[in-house]
């Protein structure tokens, strides 16, 4: 029988939040992420985490952060971490899956002003944003659907195989690709898959898909709202409902 949510939350606990967005995403004076670094890491005390990471959209992102502003988001972090003593706090980037020579918004070079890497498929300029957002809007042919999902999945391994990405996140989201291959090449690289608490891929029948293959999962917010920041028992409930493992989830325990 399956748990209730708070069933889950008695037996489980999120330890790290990997995936979090701050006033840092943002489009001149529209913030897109609602939160300052302070106030997500506030509240991933209040809701028990060990870790919460700030990872704001990729440069080339409509609501991407500026590269000048990572000594100032490294500043906050350690203005945070004054105040709070046994939490850590990474600073990695939401990379945005464009047709680049490495595969993302972040260049090679740039990968060590980060803590880590997640990277995941969005509506950006430079990844046939137009067709596959006009896919989910109109009725698509099945030829278009097929070529579309061929290129977003070409695009998704090049990335995986091009770079050290710890989180692949949302994968599904926002374009059709073709899991199995997506998942295999998460099993050759190593590159944990994300069950996302604010989109709806991976769902249920991507997540059976993905558990035959040999990858380990994440559990992420992906909070734009410090409200949100350590969301997990939804996802919890969606892994145990397909059939996960909890133990093949780096990011859960039991209490
Ligand atoms: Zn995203
Ligand atoms: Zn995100």
């Amino acid at each position: 029988m399956l748990m209730t949510l708070e069933e889950i939350k008695k037996k489980y606990r999120l330890t790290r939040d990997n995936h979090t967005h701050t006033i840092y995403s943002r489009v001149g004076p529209y913030l897109h992420g609602k939160g300052r670094i302070i106030d997500n890491a506030r509240a991933a005390v209040s809701r028990g985490l060990d870790l919460v990471a700030i990872t704001d959209h990729g440069p080339t992102d409509f609501y991407g952060l500026s590269m000048k502003d990572l000594p100032q988001m490294r500043a906050d972090i350690a203005e945070a971490l004054k105040e709070l003593s046994g939490l850590e706090i990474k600073l990695g980037v939401e990379a945005d899956i464009v047709d680049t020579p490495n595969g993302l918004d972040v260049p090679p070079e740039d990968f060590d002003r980060f803590d880590f890497v997640n990277a995941g498929y969005h509506y950006v300029p430079n990844c046939r944003m137009i067709a596959n957002w006009l896919s989910f809007r109109l009725p698509c042919p099945g030829y278009v659907k097929e070529r579309l999902r061929k290129q977003n999945t070409e695009r998704i391994i090049r990335a995986l195989r091009s770079n050290d990405i710890y989180i692949l996140t949302h994968p599904g989201d926002k374009a059709y690709i073709d899991e199995h291959a997506v998942a295999k090449a998460c099993e050759e690289t190593g590159t944990l898959v994300e069950i996302n608490a604010r989109h709806r891929h991976p769902d249920r029948d991507d997540l059976q898909i993905y558990k035959t293959y040999d990858v380990k999962f994440a559990i992420s917010s992906d909070a734009h709202k410090p409200e949100h920041v350590g969301r997990y028992a939804e996802s919890m409930a969606l892994a145990l409902d397909a059939g996960i493992d909890p133990a093949r989830i780096v990011n859960i325990e039991e209490r």
